[in-house]
């Protein structure tokens, strides 16, 4: 499968990294795995056809990865297909596109999504693609981490989270994790994001292939240096910062 980071960024505003989003593709099957603010222009930057993704993922409903699920609804409707897109969220999904077809009506007429609750440690089947999720520690908020597996290769997504058992079990000895590193290292709310220090532990545990971080603040892409010294100095898996297009085959 060829993996295609759109989105690294986090809430605060950052000229180089858009919101959160990953393009995944195998075969015919084009899926996103959150689709935060800008997702979709680097998806034309990227000449991808909108038509051809069939499934979104929205790993949790915070703005920074659901807010451009509008736009790509705009954006179906002005290619003129009447196809059905998925969607694909906690149990709070229905009630969400409720919500977004009571302030746009116009698009529940032209645009045809059908609402998928993601129950919790469930398997989706989509062509060569087996998604698998978990909850992970977010706050308030019920957030999932996605594990997409395809003949044989495994990546993992974290989405946001604060360091979590249920997390190192589904990313266990994954090829990519995909795992997010909002904070530096010091004092922050508890069960909320992951430092360095808490991500070179997780990667001592879990072994992943390659370790990719994400959901970067600008503080912590200004400390990269010391952000993957931190993490790179215990262990074999190979670690780098993402960059928003940053493309892989898993
Ligand atoms: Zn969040
Ligand atoms: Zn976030």
């Amino acid at each position: 499968m060829k993996v295609t980071l759109l989105g690294t960024g986090t809430s605060y505003p950052d000229p180089n990294r858009v919101q959160s989003g990953i393009l995944v593709e195998a075969d015919s099957e084009s899926i996103l795995l959150d689709i935060g603010s800008g997702t979709l222009h680097r998806l034309t930057q990227l000449g991808k056809d909108l038509d051809a993704i069939s499934s979104v993922f929205i790993s949790h409903f915070h703005i920074d990865h659901c807010s451009d699920f509008l736009t790509l609804c705009q954006s179906i409707w002005l290619s003129g297909t009447r196809r059905v897109l998925d969607l694909y969220g906690t149990s709070f999904v229905r009630e969400w596109l409720d919500s977004l077809h009571r302030a746009f009506p116009y698009l529940s007429e032209k645009v045809n999504v059908r609402p998928l609750v993601l129950h919790e440690n469930e398997t989706v089947q989509l062509e060569k693609l087996q998604i698998s999720n978990t909850t992970t520690v977010h706050g308030k908020t019920d957030t999932r981490a996605l594990r997409v597996e395809s003949e044989g290769k495994i990546f993992v997504y974290s989405s946001d989270t604060a360091p979590c058992r249920e997390l190192n079990v589904l990313a266990k000895k994954a090829d990519v994790l995909v795992h997010e590193c909002n904070w530096l290292d010091g004092e922050h709310p508890e069960g909320v994001h992951t430092t360095p220090s808490e991500l070179a532990r997780i990667v001592d545990e879990v072994a992943p292939g390659k370790l990719i971080l994400t959901h970067l603040s600008p503080e912590v892409v200004r400390n990269k240096e010391e952000v993957l010294g931190i993490i790179g100095s215990s262990h074999e898996t190979k670690v780098i910062m993402a960059e928003d297009l940053m493309s892989f085959e898993v």
